[in-house]
């Protein structure tokens, strides 16, 4: 067995020259006023070892890797019947787009864009005010982490409500070809508050364990989802995680990934590991420069890959 510890190490001692590269994610204003200067590496193995290296234990805003956790909620509560309001093709735009969703009739191609996710959150809160939902998600990652500390950082949800004019364009559109069933503002408020949930690497890496270990938490021995939806959801990693970057994503790293804006990637080696990186400043495909940059040390240095040895 390979020294993980020593592999995390080297690979956060070699990309240290580079902490601060990469551009913040300043269309959500509270997000623009992070230190861009932080990187952290944190890895969970199926066998409850952590190795982390650099800034592990800051909160950042996880954005778009929620969609992981929101997602695996919404196909807990009407399985396959998702695949009505959302497609599983990847969608070789940006996250934000809006031309595919009028050509295709207000079905988002897959549920880690924001349509799809909008459509995700959409389903959670059926049968919930959209407190309710807000909670179920938050206590859900809480559970998944073992960590009741982790909460929603309200700044990040306010000035997201405030400027998500994009978003807002999305999911008017979508409930005008009738792919909401919630009012707009409600589908919106669970969306931005899941979005502004903030986390840990090293609680992240933990959270994200139950990919990488056939649907079960390793720690507890709990089960979390089937081995066979867990393998489905590194699927959409894999193909849809990183947006117009999934392709470059899956021939540099060659695992499952989500990133958000917030600059954190959760990654997947199946039956090995769970993985979450961290650096604030994104490439222009809006995933973290040095993150990426870190998986990708990472997996060579590891030999991890869904592709072989
Ligand atoms: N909350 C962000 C948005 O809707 C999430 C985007 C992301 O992380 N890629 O724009």
């Amino acid at each position: 067995m390979a020294d993980l510890q020593a592999i995390v190490d080297s690979v956060y001692y070699d990309l240290s020259d580079r902490i601060g590269e990469g551009k913040l994610a300043d269309y959500i204003p509270e997000l623009a006023t992070v230190d861009p200067k932080q990187f952290g590496i944190a890895l969970v193995t199926v066998d409850g070892q952590t190795h982390a290296a650099g800034d592990t234990e800051t909160a950042f805003s996880i954005q778009s890797i929620s969609k992981v956790f929101t997602l695996t909620l919404a196909l807990g509560k009407i399985g396959d019947g998702l695949w009505k309001r959302v497609g599983r093709e990847p969608s070789g735009n940006a996250f934000n787009s809006i031309v595919q969703l009028e050509q295709e009739k207000g079905k988002p191609r897959n549920p880690f864009i924001n349509a799809g996710a909008i459509a995700v959150a959409d389903v959670v809160l059926a049968g919930h005010l959209p407190k309710e939902a807000i909670g179920e998600i938050v206590q859900f990652i809480r559970h998944l982490a073992d960590d009741e500390s982790i909460a929603i950082d309200q700044n990040v949800a306010r000035s997201e409500t405030q400027t998500g004019y994009r978003n807002v364009a999305l999911a008017n559109f979508m409930k005008a070809f009738r792919n909401l069933d919630h009012p707009v503002e409600h589908v919106l408020g669970v969306y931005f508050h899941h979005c502004a949930i903030a986390m840990s690497c090293r609680q992240l890496a933990h959270a994200g364990l139950y990919l990488a270990s056939a649907g079960r938490n390793p720690l507890n021995g709990g089960s979390v989802v089937s081995a066979s939806r867990a393998r489905r959801i590194n699927a959409l990693m894999l193909m849809c995680g990183h947006y117009d970057g999934s392709g470059d994503f899956a021939y540099r790293v060659g695992l499952p990934g989500k990133s958000g804006v917030g600059g954190g990637i959760l990654a997947t080696a199946p039956g090995k590991a769970s993985i979450a990186v961290w650096s604030p400043g994104l490439n222009e495909v809006g995933n973290s420069q040095l993150g990426s940059a870190a998986l990708e040390l990472l997996a060579q240095r590891t030999g991890w890959s869904v592709f072989g040895q």
